[in-house]
């Protein structure tokens, strides 16, 4: 029994573990024609820079508007997408509306902002994974220093040689890697050596972890390490004033969170984009 959630409502909904075997059988159906229906939606998250009441970049984020369930969150089936084998053309319809969506903005004059896009693992399996985001950029007409694609430190961890290489062309061919969620994995810091990265994102459980302005081991600690290699460093996850302005003292200037702005559809990011200064209201 499946109850309508409001237009903007979204739904948590986690197949794996609350629902019957039914439910996901139909999740897993309904699946394999959301993106013939079009139901797939990108939102787009401001990075901004503080000190400089900059938008430097937008992270897009995948919404899936459900025809009964409503707006659904990645989590709820984006594992889904893995298991049934559709996460590769997922993946590469994301791609093609980021890109077109940051041609949309340049052609508004925002030729600076950045765009970033969250891969899967299983996306680095691919053989021809550089290939495929190099001609859509080459496609698109797009810098590819405009680019920016977030992966995770266990997609590092696992099959480490095989992903390095990968990372190694991709960021050759000048598109920038982002390490989403740092510091949550069990990694060995001796992969940046090998893994040619340009930001580390501080997961938002450490900045949650924030009280009051106080020194900080964990933030200091990577935001010491982006120092040392030279990578920027952005705050995830946000959500109050103090946490932004602890950030700045412990040395880190990006920052995404709902303090600034939630995820929107591209309409209310291109607003953001022309006025940035309504992210920063409430300094
Ligand atoms: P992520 O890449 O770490 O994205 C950040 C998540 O935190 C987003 O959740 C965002 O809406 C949420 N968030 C942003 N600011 C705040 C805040 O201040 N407080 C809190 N509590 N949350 C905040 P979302 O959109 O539900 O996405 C969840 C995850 O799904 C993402 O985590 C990413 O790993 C994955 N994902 C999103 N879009 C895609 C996609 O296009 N492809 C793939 N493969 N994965 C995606
Ligand atoms: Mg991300
Ligand atoms: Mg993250
Ligand atoms: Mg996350």
């Amino acid at each position: 029994q499946v109850k309508r959630a409001g237009k903007n409502a979204f739904r948590f909904f986690e197949p794996s573990f609350n629902t019957h075997h039914r439910e996901r059988i139909a999740l897993e159906n309904d699946l394999r024609d959301a993106l013939q229906r079009k139901e797939f939606e990108l939102h787009y998250q401001p990075q901004v820079s503080v000190s400089r009441r900059q938008i430097i970049g937008m992270e897009a984020l995948l919404r899936w508007n459900h025809p009964v369930l409503g707006k659904l969150t990645p989590n709820s089936f984006i594992e889904i997408a893995e298991e049934l084998g559709l996460i590769g053309e997922i993946s590469r319809w994301v791609l093609e509306e980021a890109c077109t969506q940051l041609v949309q903005w340049r052609s508004d004059g925002h030729l600076e902002v950045r765009m970033s896009v969250n891969m899967s693992a299983l996306d680095f399996d691919r053989r021809d994974i550089v290939s495929s985001i190099t001609d859509c950029l080459q496609r698109h007409a797009l810098p590819p220093a405009r680019i920016e694609l977030e992966i995770t430190e266990s997609l590092m961890m696992n099959n480490a040689a095989g992903v390095a290489v990968k990372v190694k062309e991709l960021r050759g061919a000048g598109i920038s890697i982002a390490i989403d969620d740092f510091g949550t994995g069990y990694s060995a810091l001796a992969y940046l050596q090998s893994f040619p990265v340009s930001t580390l994102k501080i997961d938002r459980s450490f900045v949650r972890a924030l009280e009051g302005p106080k020194s900080n081991p964990i933030i200091s600690a990577i935001t010491g390490i982006a120092r040392g290699f030279d990578l920027d460093v952005v705050a995830e996850g946000v959500e109050q004033l103090h946490q932004a302005e602890t950030l700045q003292l412990l040395g880190c200037d990006i920052m995404q969170g709902y303090h600034f702005a939630r995820p929107a559809p591209a309409h209310e990011a291109l607003e953001w984009l022309r006025q940035p200064e309504l992210l920063f209201g409430a300094h």
